[in-house]
């Protein structure tokens, strides 16, 4: 299925709806260019699963954990990571099969490793549609 939104509001509240709903152990995974809301749904995310401090990129530490919410929140930025090496220093089979919710923005990076299931969120833009349009696909692989 496909969402569309018009303001990062939008993406922040399908992310939270999202965050709601999502049982322990989902794996999630953002694909999208660099500035098209990936950190904004994963906000809206946090907040669904009633976490309030702030969540950034964790683009400089690969991995922010946060316990505040109704179950654990493995947030992953993988950007920069140079070797699946790091993956394992991290310890990430932990988070990816775990007992809390993981999240990956770029993930397409680290596909090799993703789990069998996971639920795959592409965000892309098109500025036919305007500046602040976003069209966000969500497929469960
Ligand atoms: P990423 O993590 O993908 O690099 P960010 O979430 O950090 O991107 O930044 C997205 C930027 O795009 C923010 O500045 C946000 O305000 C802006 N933006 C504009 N329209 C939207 C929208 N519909 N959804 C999400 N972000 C939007
Ligand atoms: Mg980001």
């Amino acid at each position: 299925m496909f969402v569309e939104t018009m303001s990062p509001e939008e993406t922040f509240a399908l992310g939270k709806k999202i965050g709601e709903k999502v049982s322990p152990g989902t794996v999630l995974t953002l694909i999208g260019d660099l500035g098209v809301g990936k950190t904004v749904f994963s906000q809206g995310l946090a907040a669904g699963l009633g976490i309030t401090e702030t969540v950034n990129s964790p683009t400089f530490t690969i991995l922010q954990i946060y316990d505040e919410g109704r179950c654990p929140f493995y947030h992953f930025d993988v950007y920069r990571i140079g070797d699946l090496c790091e993956m394992d220093e991290i310890g990430y089979e932990d988070y990816f099969y775990g007992d809390g919710v993981c999240l990956i923005e770029w993930a397409d990076l680290i596909r090799e490793i993703l789990p069998e299931k996971y639920t795959q969120i592409t965000i892309s833009k098109d500025m036919e549609k305007g500046f602040d349009y976003r069209k966000i696909h969500i497929t469960d692989c």
